[in-house]
């Protein structure tokens, strides 16, 4: 039986406002304690001085493209770069090969990872049959199966009616409904977001308002059905003012931001690198700031990175040609740290919360067989130990993924993932 003592770290951990240097003790895959004066015996330490140890950082929205695009990505080279990114947990959204829209692809994912994965996987099942916006995929099979919410991620469910009875059902089985809040007419043919740069560069434009009307529709409709709703990449002002909104109403509305929506404007892009370019499009500096302040005042409730790896083949190609997304896995924590805390914008403590404790109880892992996102005695034994000072650049050509579009290639960093133990192993250490 295997032991490990994490020794003189600080230790957060935001489920029980533990904030104070410590040891943690785990025990057979559990957390077995907190504190100065632990005597487990015969154990394996990791010395963890001037490190913070938290609980394992979930990234709720990722792409590991298997099956079916097992060049760009694989579920056991996905869950590499995510450890390497200090992630225990990854939950891969549906768009692949088949599409993940039944139980059958939902429990070869769950089997594929159980076999060789670092990290713990769990899938996000199809709102609909092949993502095609019409009929209903088998929720409820895929709940059984281990799906941990729904999600047509990639396109936005177009249909509101759909849309409608995919949160009845999704309410009736208890898990979230996740929208990428994209109204595809008002975004047609869009390559970046629409302002002066685009007008500068010459670009077809993404209007901000292309995303603040799905989520304004979304809203209503959480509250009609009464689901727990959640709006992937939210990446405008407006988006944000409505979550907050939905919140004041006691909604059960949750949202999501990414790193790179918080570190970069459309203004920042190198002109034409498809690096770049993603969905959502990088949004104005108004648009940051408002999702910045939305961090800040609780209206975003977690950081994803919608890692999604592109090969090189696909994304050189021209700007318009080449297809939307970046990496995300092992820079997030990062630039993360970089834009919220070096900052001064938010405690440590709420950075860690919005790794953990935040995309925790979006989807539920944080009730029922072994809690996630918390240190507390008996929860899994899953631990981010990352550093706030410590300088390294990123090299995105020794990245774990099987891709390279990164936009911060190049980037210098302080602070970032140091080790990742799951279930109580050490499975990456930098
Ligand atoms: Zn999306
Ligand atoms: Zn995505």
């Amino acid at each position: 039986m295997s032991s490990l003592l994490i020794k003189n770290g600080r230790v957060i951990d935001p489920a029980s406002g533990h904030d104070a240097i410590a040891d943690l003790w785990i025990q057979d895959g559990v957390i077995a304690g907190v504190g100065s004066n632990l005597s487990p015996g015969d154990t394996e330490t990791f010395d963890a001085a001037g490190l913070i140890v938290a609980p394992g950082f979930i990234d709720m929205h990722v792409h590991l493209r298997e099956p079916g695009f097992e060049h760009a990505e694989t579920i056991e080279s996905g869950s590499r770069a995510a450890a390497a990114g200090g992630f225990t947990s990854i939950c891969p959204m549906p768009n692949t090969k088949p599409v993940n829209d039944n139980a059958t692809v939902t429990s070869y994912i769950i089997e594929k990872a159980r076999r060789h994965a670092l990290v713990n996987v769990f899938p996000i099942g199809a709102i609909t049959k092949g993502s095609n916006g019409e009929e209903l995929a088998a929720i409820g099979a895929m709940r059984q199966a281990g799906a941990v919410a729904i999600s047509d991620d990639g396109r936005p469910v177009m249909n509101a009616r759909v849309m409608r009875r995919a949160m009845e059902f999704a309410r009736s089985f208890g898990i979230p409904v996740i929208n990428h809040c994209e109204d595809l007419h008002l975004s047609a043919g869009g390559d970046m977001h629409e302002g002066l740069e685009s007008v500068r560069l010459g670009l077809r434009g993404i209007p901000a308002c292309s995303e603040d009307v799905m989520v304004a529709r979304d809203i209503l409709l959480a509250e009609l059905t009464g689901v727990r709703y959640h709006v992937a990449h939210i990446s405008s002002r407006h988006s944000v003012e409505m979550v907050a909104f939905a919140k004041s109403r006691g909604l059960a509305v949750t949202a999501e931001a990414t790193p790179h929506h918080l570190a970069l404007a459309d203004r920042d892009m190198t002109p034409y690198d498809s690096n770049f370019k993603m969905k959502p499009p990088l949004r104005s500096c108004g648009d940051v700031q408002g999702v910045v302040e939305g961090i800040v005042n609780g209206a975003v409730d977690a950081i994803a990175t919608d890692h999604a790896p592109h090969p090189g083949s696909e994304k050189m190609q021209e700007f318009e040609q080449c297809p939307f997304g970046i990496l995300g896995l092992e820079t997030a924590i990062a630039v993360s740290l970089e834009q919220l805390v070096h900052t001064g914008k938010i405690p440590l403590a709420r950075l860690v919360a919005l790794f953990t404790t935040g995309p925790a109880r979006i989807l539920g892992l944080s009730g029922g067989g072994l809690e996630r996102g918390t240190l507390t005695p008996g929860a899994a034994a899953d631990v981010t130990i990352f550093s706030t000072t410590r300088e390294w650049t990123y090299d995105v050509n020794r990245s774990f993924s099987k891709s390279r579009n990164s936009p911060f290639d190049g980037a210098t960093f302080k602070g970032g993932p140091v080790a990742t133990v799951v279930a109580g192993d050490i499975v990456w250490q930098a």
